[in-house]
């Protein structure tokens, strides 16, 4: 896989969306929420041109698109449909916060959404296609010319259990043309039709993206690259935290912070896949510590740095036992 001169440009595609949420220890009545919104944040927090595409509603403040602008994303590319409503998404969690369940998911003007990208977005190298419609995902990835025409040089895709049972057909088209897959275990076990995450981390493997990370909530991250048959596979704890309050959004910063430290890197090596994983594990435990997106307004590269060595320590096996 080629090398990307870093800092190399991101572009987020994906739903920036009303979340009405509630777990245990509270709820949250339409905060901002979708998954372009996390993964941007979280991308922008570790490389500087990172933009994003996605749809909202007449309903949409402008304070909101102002506060993803503050901290320096691009929103040339967020569509405003002033006749509709925006996407809707209402979950609970219980009182294991690894399950929840979807109380509502409103396409609202997602449904028909065709996203058109700005001219100044189409030589972007690393793409990101947040959980969507795979049908505008496919349709921005079209858009993607590159720096030299010839497509964006990486592609970096998630998807969720709505997509894969309502729409399969065009999940498998965009799949084929994807190089990096983030998905969790569920999701990972109904998108291969099987039980155990090696053999379907194989089988989804051989239908395109050549690397795949398996997130399992609080038990890591598996991340799967090399052979299909006989594959190299890293393993990321998450960090034991004391106080989780909302999940929500933990995937798309997971998946903005693996994105952002590859195009700050400029590197797509299996040890600049590792670090990613780190990096995406140590922003998205931030991200669970407060309600909707409120950490990820506010979280610093020092914040993450310092995660990132906890985790470090986490995970180090003393060396002698290998010696
Ligand atoms: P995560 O917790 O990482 O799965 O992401 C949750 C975010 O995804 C929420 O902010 C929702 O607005 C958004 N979301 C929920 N369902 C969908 C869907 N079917 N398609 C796209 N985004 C969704």
């Amino acid at each position: 896989m080629p090398s990307i001169p870093p800092p190399a440009s991101v572009l987020v595609v994906g739903t920036v969306a009303f979340d009405t949420i509630e777990t245990p220890f509270g709820r949250a009545e339409r905060v901002l929420g979708g998954s372009a919104t996390y993964a941007s944040l979280a991308a922008r927090l570790l490389t500087p041109d990172v933009r994003l595409s996605a749809v909202v509603g007449g309903d949409f403040p402008e304070s909101h698109a102002e506060a993803l602008r503050q901290r320096g994303v691009d929103t040339e590319g967020l569509a405003r449909d002033p006749e509709g409503e925006t996407f809707f998404w209402a979950g609970r969690y219980h009182h294991d916060l690894n399950h929840r369940d979807t109380l509502a998911t409103h396409l609202n003007v997602l449904a028909t959404f065709e996203p058109e990208l700005p001219e100044s977005y189409r030589d972007t190298r690393v793409l990101c296609l947040g959980n969507l419609d795979p049908t505008v995902q496919m349709s921005v990835l079209d858009q993607v010319t590159g720096p030299d025409g010839s497509g964006p040089t990486l592609v970096v895709m998630d998807t969720m259990n709505y997509w894969i049972e309502k729409t399969p057909g065009p999940l498998g088209e965009v799949l084929e043309r994807v190089d990096v897959l983030v998905i969790n275990d569920a999701e990972a076990r109904e998108l291969a039709d099987t039980p155990n995450l090696v053999r379907a981390a194989r089988e989804i493997r051989e239908r395109g993206p050549q690397t795949l990370v398996i997130k399992k909530g609080e038990h890591g991250a598996l991340l799967f690259t090399g052979e299909t048959e006989a594959p190299t596979v890293f393993a990321a704890p998450a960090y034991p935290l004391e106080e989780v309050l909302d999940p929500t959004g933990a995937g798309d910063v997971f998946m903005g912070g693996f994105a952002g430290h590859l195009a700050r890197v400029g590197e797509v090596t299996d040890d600049a896949f590792r670090e990613a994983v780190v990096v995406g594990s140590a922003m998205a435990s931030h991200a669970v510590e407060a309600f909707g997106p409120q950490r990820m307004l506010e979280l610093t590269e020092a914040d993450v740095r310092q995660r990132v060595a906890a985790f470090h320590a986490l995970s180090a096996i003393p060396a002698r036992l290998v010696a």
